[in-house]
């Protein structure tokens, strides 16, 4: 490694910053991190954000970048598909891919970051302060203003280049916005349903008490439940539900009786195995979800914005961290190319990136309604069905959009999202038209499948 002259200051220490710290060390920089929260190693600090997340190929080739990819194998739980629970308390599994050997796997927050933290500190020319709020930047002259929560000092440090890896709500971003010294574009988008966590416990051995190798829905149109595995046994649900429409939301579920009775009636089978409900409700924070979209990230060869600062979504596809992983991928690739012009670095960079992280955040909104809603219709469960069937017959020509996204990290978002639209129309199409003959042989189903496709495609 050779050692570079730049001094990097990376605003945040979450998933995307501290993976940016470590790359950044082993490429030679000195690397200083502000975060404004405690060592999540030493401070359980997991309330109020998800406590495991779905991590999948593209968050795994950031790992094996970094060269700790079998550090996070232990970590992982493989989740090959969705457990889909009725209203009855029926289930059926659907899987993610028809393909063998593809899962997602759940993961635990903390003991990724963590884990990322860790292996960036061991080497020497990285500095991870916690505690330290940055509360704005000079952007022009690359300095950045920190508040210290234990002593209340006010603070600035001044580096040759600044990252804002500082999540959804970035200090860096209000700086490009508020300093006007550029044309910015900023769009926030809130859903009108918040999320809220819950825990199924482990079973009295230490057992998972529901299969922990599927991602378990219990969708029911307005609102959802979902649960992921943790290695201690136990799951993490999350109710995503409205702030207030319908007949149930966080609004007006303000006493225990009214809570159980939503739960009841609606996910029966989930509310057996949640005892601490009544608690848990009513100590959980409700987080919002919402999508970020802004441009340019950067300002000259000064500062960028990286991973959520530049482009928060919504939770549904399962990418935003693997998104974040993959931006630091896709800079280190350009950043190569570009030795040390930091300008064309920057630019190139968000000129690779933009269209991708557009396009799942349009993704992660789409699912959301699929998985709210149309997992548990017999169309979708029938265009599924037919989807796990081609991939299975054919696995090296037909991928399906949910594979394209999650398993092939080969092919950037925008086209996997152009053409796994256009091959759902199809599907749906053909399978609404009456015009698959199921009986038919697959190879036929195949071939017609493409062909409506790249009709739909030529049409666009
Ligand atoms: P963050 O993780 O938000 O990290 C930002 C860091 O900056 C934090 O440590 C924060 O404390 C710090 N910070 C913030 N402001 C400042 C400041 N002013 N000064 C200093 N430090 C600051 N993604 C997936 O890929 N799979 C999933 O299954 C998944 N599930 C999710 C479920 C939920 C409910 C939610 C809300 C998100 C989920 N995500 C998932 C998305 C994922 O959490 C984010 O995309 C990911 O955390 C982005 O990483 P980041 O480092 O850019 O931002």
């Amino acid at each position: 490694m050779t050692q570079k002259e730049e001094n990097i200051l990376i605003i945040g220490a979450g998933l995307c910053g501290s993976l940016l710290a470590l790359r950044m060390a082993q490429r030679g920089y000195q690397v200083t991190v502000y975060e404004s929260r405690p060592d999540l190693r030493t401070t359980d600090i997991s309330a109020g954000r998800s406590i495991n997340l779905a991590l999948s190929d593209r968050g795994l080739k950031a790992m094996k970048m970094v060269g700790i990819a079998d550090k996070v194998t232990p970590f992982c739980i493989p989740m090959y598909g969705r457990m889909i629970h009725d209203i009855e308390g029926n289930t059926f599994a659907s899987n993610y891919s028809g393909r063998t050997g593809k899962y997602i796997n759940s993961i635990s927050r903390g003991g990724l970051n963590g884990l990322l933290l860790t292996e960036a500190e061991k080497y020497e020319n990285v500095t991870i302060h916690f505690n330290k709020k940055c509360t704005g930047v000079d952007i022009e002259n690359t300095i950045a203003k920190f508040k210290c929560y234990a002593t209340k000092e006010k603070f600035e440090v001044h580096a040759d280049i600044i990252f804002g890896a500082d999540g959804a709500g970035s200090a860096l971003r209000k700086s490009y916005y508020l300093e006007k010294k550029f044309l910015f574009s900023y769009s926030q988008n809130y859903l009108t349903h918040g999320y809220k966590e819950l825990e199924i416990p482990a079973g009295k051995i230490g057992n998972h008490q529901i299969s922990k190798d599927h991602l378990h829905i219990w969708p029911r149109g307005e609102y959802m439940l979902i649960a992921l595995p943790n290695l201690d046994g136990s799951f993490t649900v999350t109710l995503f539900l409205s702030y207030d429409e319908g007949e149930y939301n966080f609004n007006n579920l303000t006493n225990i009786e009214k809570v159980t009775e939503f739960f009841k009636t609606q996910f029966p089978d989930a509310l057996d195995l949640i005892p601490d409900i009544d608690h848990e409700f009513f100590n959980n924070p409700t987080g919002a979800l919402g999508t970020v979209k802004c441009s340019p990230w950067c300002y000259k060869g000064k500062t960028l914005l990286i991973g959520d600062a530049a482009h928060a979504i919504v939770p549904f596809y399962g990418q935003g961290m693997n998104a974040s992983f993959e931006d630091v991928v896709v800079f280190d690739e350009i950043l190569e190319q570009h030795q040390g012009d930091w300008s064309a670095t920057f630019k190139a960079y968000q000129k690779a990136r933009k269209e991708d992280t557009d396009a799942i955040a349009d993704l992660a909104i789409d699912n959301y309604f699929e998985m709210r809603d149309h997992v548990a219709n017999p169309l979708f469960k029938e265009k599924r069905k037919l989807e796990m069937d081609l991939e299975k017959t054919f696995p090296d020509n037909y991928f399906s959009k949910y594979s394209m996204v999650t398993f092939d990290e080969n092919i950037g978002y925008a086209k996997a999202m152009k053409i796994g639209r256009a091959q759902d129309k199809a599907l749906l199409n053909l399978i609404a038209d009456h015009e698959i003959d199921t009986s038919k042989d697959l190879k036929s189903i195949f071939d017609q499948v493409q062909q409506e496709t790249s009709e739909i495609l030529e049409e666009d």
